[in-house]
């Protein structure tokens, strides 16, 4: 008998022509997060086993919680008998530490020439328990224990625990996505939502310095390494110096129309480090009404400037909601630190609310904005925010 962790894949296994690349990508992405951790993988139909070298098996269920495309992980056993006496004794000699009145056994037979069916399965090693261990109560509905069977071709394993997983798909299956992150409490739910189906990010962050302040940044980079934890351990934050832009426009464009500008402006940006990095779609925390910029007749003008896919996962949620969320993957209490961001420094008395395309792009004729993207673009600074700081961002940790 051998301690080993039991991986579930769930919803995967519904992508039936892609299943290897799944795998293959779970695997990977796997060894990314273990990289200090020697372990022995191994697969079974639907099924992937790590086995720790060393007794690290808690350290590293901590881990797999945060990985995505793990339905269940579950620490469980391993052996070679199929025997159901044998297995009995091996299921006794652990259940006989611990502590229940109430139990059930749960079988799953993927070997289906195991003479015997799960039911019956399930019902004699009810009874072998029953036999040796005083005063237990089979409960089939609300049980303390459950022993979970699954009979495979050439071995059995079992367990007690359920531990959920993430669920989702894993990071990097569907492509890559450039997340517009700023240091509010939106972009860092909307990111995770994006890698929680499969999509790996990367991110840009848009600074005015000396309008905006180091300390602005370092929270962006902060909410990026709680994002690296998804992002398959790592996120590459592209900077960009916006301040000759947002200075030209604040000084060229009519007030009310300062906000959708910069928000143009942004986009075009976003679009073309994605096409440079290879990323398929820009991920933003844009939700439904929430500013001036975000009605319905605002996003239009705004998304109008680029012709990539632009994903508001959290467009459609209520700001409780978000909160909800943001608490949950702790980036909440970053988020809501008090530094001022590029977006709130020239906020105009009356931003307009239902902007016209014409006037946009004849306002726009006022800045040389094509040259400034382009320098902008090119004295970005690129920041590889990882989870086990290797770099010189100490302070983040
Ligand atoms: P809040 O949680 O306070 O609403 P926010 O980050 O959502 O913060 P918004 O002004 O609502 O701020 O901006 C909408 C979206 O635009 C953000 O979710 C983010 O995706 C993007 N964005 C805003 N400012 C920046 C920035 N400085 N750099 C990169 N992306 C930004
Ligand atoms: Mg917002």
């Amino acid at each position: 008998m051998r301690k080993l962790i039991i991986i579930k894949y769930g919803e995967l296994t519904t992508k039936k022509g892609n299943i290897n690349l799944f795998i293959n990508t779970l695997s990977k992405n796997i060894k990314a997060y273990l990289n200090e951790y020697s372990y022995e993988e191994k697969h079974d139909a639907g099924r992937m086993f790590i086995i720790p070298e060393d007794n690290d098996y808690d350290e590293i269920l901590d881990i797999l919680k945060h990985v995505f495309g793990l339905h269940e992980i579950n620490l469980g056993y391993e052996t070679k008998t199929k025997d159901l006496d044998s297995l009995g004794n091996e299921i006794l000699e652990l259940l006989k530490d611990k502590d229940f009145a109430t139990f059930k056994v749960q079988t799953k037979r993927s070997d289906k020439t195991y003479p015997i069916n799960s039911m019956d399965i399930s019902r004699k090693m009810g009874g072998i328990i029953l036999k040796n261990i005083p005063n237990l109560k089979v409960d089939v509905n609300n049980p303390e224990i459950i022993v979970n069977i699954e009979i495979r071709k050439d071995f059995s394993y079992f367990y007690f625990d359920v531990i959920d997983g993430l669920g989702g798909y894993p990071v990097g299956v569907a492509g890559k996505g450039l997340l517009m992150l700023s240091g509010g409490i939106d972009s860092p739910v909307a990111g995770y939502m994006a890698i929680k189906r499969g999509v790996k990010l990367e991110a840009v962050y848009f600074e005015s310095p000396p309008h905006t302040s180091d300390q602005a940044k370092d929270k962006v980079l902060k909410l990026a390494k709680k994002l690296a934890l998804y992002n398959n351990t790592y996120l590459k934050v592209h900077v960009i110096n916006f301040t000759p832009i947002q200075e030209a426009i604040l000084k060229n464009i009519p007030h009310e129309y300062l906000i959708t500008i910069m928000r143009r402006m942004m986009y075009r940006i976003s679009k073309r480090i994605a096409l440079m990095e290879n990323c398929k779609i820009l991920v933003n925390g844009e939700s439904i009404g929430q500013v001036a910029s975000q009605t319905l007749n605002s996003m239009s003008v705004i998304n109008h400037v680029v012709d990539i896919p632009v994903i508001r996962p959290v467009a459609c949620l209520d700001k409780l909601e978000i909160i909800d969320i943001a608490k949950k993957i702790d980036t909440y209490e970053t988020s809501i630190l008090p530094f001022i961001d590029c977006c709130t420094i020239f906020v105009p008395d009356h931003p307009v609310i239902n902007p016209e395309l014409s006037k946009c792009e004849e306002y726009e004729t006022l800045i040389p904005y094509e040259d400034m993207i382009k320098d902008a673009i090119k004295n970005k600074e690129v920041i590889k925010v990882e989870l086990k700081e290797q770099n010189n961002h100490s302070d983040l940790l």
